[in-house]
């Protein structure tokens, strides 16, 4: 009977890194203060071996695709499009941000990342990461994929991860 072998290849290096502010809120009606992080990240991919070159994915490709998308909001203060009481609104050149109905915040638009995510947790940035890169592969018509992890550390020691099966 054939073996149904699974592999698993990871990549964390010191440039997938991505240094912006944030806040989130917290049930009930606290809400943190803006502040930064130097996130790192970490990803895992799992899945059979390509018969031809006996790899799983090109490192290399998984490095480039991955700084694309650390690059995308490096820098940047990353705001939640989705969110139930943070108002994120596109005013022109700027970004007008109210938290429960105050005003609190204006940028200049080219320093934010509006993203489709409720709260801008590690949990939430982790999924999302996870999904750009799905669409990522898939744009490269990569197959034999059953799964990626994404793990963001926002300190050190302290991370999520997420984990999508495919
Ligand atoms: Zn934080």
């Amino acid at each position: 009977m054939p073996q149904r072998c699974q592999f698993r290849v990871s990549v964390t290096k010191d440039d997938l890194v991505f240094s912006s502010a944030h806040f989130i809120t917290y049930a009930g009606h606290r809400c943190e203060g803006l502040h930064g992080h130097n996130y790192r990240v970490r990803v895992t991919i799992d899945g059979a071996l390509d018969p031809a070159d006996r790899l799983v994915f090109d490192f290399l490709e998984l490095k480039r695709i991955m700084r694309g998308l650390c690059r995308e909001i490096d820098h940047l203060v990353l705001l939640p499009a989705g969110s139930a009481r943070i108002a994120v609104v596109e005013d022109g050149d700027t970004v007008r941000v109210a938290v429960d109905g105050t005003p609190r915040y204006l940028f200049p638009r080219r320093d934010c990342a509006l993203l489709p995510v409720p709260n801008t947790t590690v949990e939430m940035l982790a999924e999302l990461l996870a999904g750009r890169l799905r669409t990522a592969l898939e744009a490269l018509g990569v197959g034999g994929l059953t799964a990626i992890e994404m793990e963001i550390e926002e300190n050190f020691g302290q991370s999520a991860t997420y984990r999508m099966e495919l």
